[in-house]
């Protein structure tokens, strides 16, 4: 184990490997306060790559209902229960993770801390759909925020990670990481099925085929982002949630790469699960409605900072962050710089081509309430 520096811990860690960072890293961000649950990204990704013998089960990218849906079943809690209860030290800023990782509290004889699902685990990509924190109680059921009820829809991928525990557990280093983008592979030829990378990735992310009897993985559309365009589940994702791009250290931050805005200038966009060591390049804006102790473990001890200011945009300030959040989905190309021109906001290719410009508001055409010629009232006028 070598000492490496993960940013989203304040601190260095243990790892298999030195630190080797890619001269880019694809990453997205998920507002989750936009995710409907419709699932097209699911099945936009299912039908794109998964459709072969032995990936019936397998979805790189799925939905859940949390609190309780999972898939594989009780992936998050599982680890979680593994490691106990972590602490991060809020004496420091930034704040500095106090606990150990997947890589730092490991077994005996192990690279990595990890379970392996069993096949009936996957089986239920989508239980617990829709169920809420706890039964609904009317009396309790009111419009402030947070709700004392509510549940929220979380879109996973592969997270890309900048330590991936998939390839620090790999025996035939059959994993690697891309260094011209960050992307983590599988290398078909070279895995022979120990399926250690499905034991170790705390994410669940990584799949075995009974079938080819190799493991899987997400490739975040690879032969897209090398034509500058956007994965298959991003781009065609119906509530606009999601925004593609690269993402720096917060050292090297560029205020106008919007997922460098999002993550390190403005940090309403936290990693998930940072705690358990990966340093894992999705983002998510964290639900505004749910409870915090929750979202604080599942998204780190920024989760009052982001919700605030996602809270605040919402009430007509921030007018960068909702221009940035408007290019989410607004175009197929991956983004590298945005601006923002008195009311419009404008997305440019990673060549500084324009490829999105959007109105921040939306014009309005509001029709009188009482038509006099007709002689009725109308109730929708706006
Ligand atoms: S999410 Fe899992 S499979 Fe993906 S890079 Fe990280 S450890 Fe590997
Ligand atoms: S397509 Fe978008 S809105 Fe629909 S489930 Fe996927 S992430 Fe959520």
């Amino acid at each position: 184990m070598v000492d490496v520096w993960n940013w989203q811990l304040n601190r260095k860690m243990e790892y298999k490997y030195d630190e080797t960072r890619p001269s880019k890293q694809v990453s997205a961000v998920f507002d989750i306060n936009k995710c409907i649950a419709c699932q097209t990204c699911t099945m936009a990704c299912k039908t794109t790559w998964t459709s072969g013998k032995g990936e019936e089960y397998m979805f790189w990218n799925s939905v859940e209902t949390k609190p309780w849906g999972s898939y594989p079943m009780g992936w998050d809690v599982r680890i979680l229960d593994k490691l106990g209860s972590q602490p991060w030290d809020t004496n420091t800023d930034p704040v500095t993770f106090s606990g150990k990782t997947i890589f730092e509290k490991v077994p005996e004889g192990e690279e990595v801390e990890g379970w392996r699902p069993d096949d009936m685990d996957w089986a239920y990509p989508n239980r617990g759909e829709d169920e809420t924190n706890e039964i609904i109680d009317k009396s309790k059921y009111h419009l402030t925020l947070p709700h004392a009820i509510w549940n929220f829809y979380l879109a996973r991928i592969c997270m890309h990670c900048t330590y991936p525990a998939c390839v620090a557990a790999c025996p035939r280093k059959a994993i690697y990481k891309r260094k011209e983008d960050g992307i983590v592979l599988i290398d078909q030829k070279r895995c022979r099925g120990y399926r250690e990378c499905v034991r170790a990735c705390p994410y669940k992310r990584s799949m075995y085929n009974h079938v080819t009897r190799i493991s899987e993985k997400c490739i975040f559309c690879y032969p897209a982002v090398e034509e500058g365009i956007w994965p298959r589940c991003m781009r065609n994702c119906v509530g606009k949630i999601r925004l593609v791009g690269y993402v720096n250290k917060p050292e090297d931050s560029d205020p106008k790469n919007p997922i460098d805005f999002l993550v390190h200038e403005k940090k309403v966009a936290l990693p998930l699960y940072p705690q358990l060591g990966t340093e894992p390049n999705i983002y998510y804006i964290p639900p505004i409605h749910s409870d915090a102790k929750f979202l604080k473990q599942m998204f780190g001890p920024g989760v009052d900072n982001a919700v605030k200011i996602y809270k605040n945009m919402r009430n007509g300030n921030e007018p960068e962050l909702r221009g940035v959040l408007l290019l989410c989905t607004s175009t197929d190309k991956i983004l590298g710089k945005f601006a923002i021109r008195s009311d419009e906001a404008i997305g440019y290719d990673t060549d500084g081509n324009e490829v999105a410009r959007l109105p921040l508001v939306e014009s309005q055409i509001r029709r009188v309430f009482h038509d006099s010629e007709r002689e009725v009232y109308r109730h929708n006028i706006t």
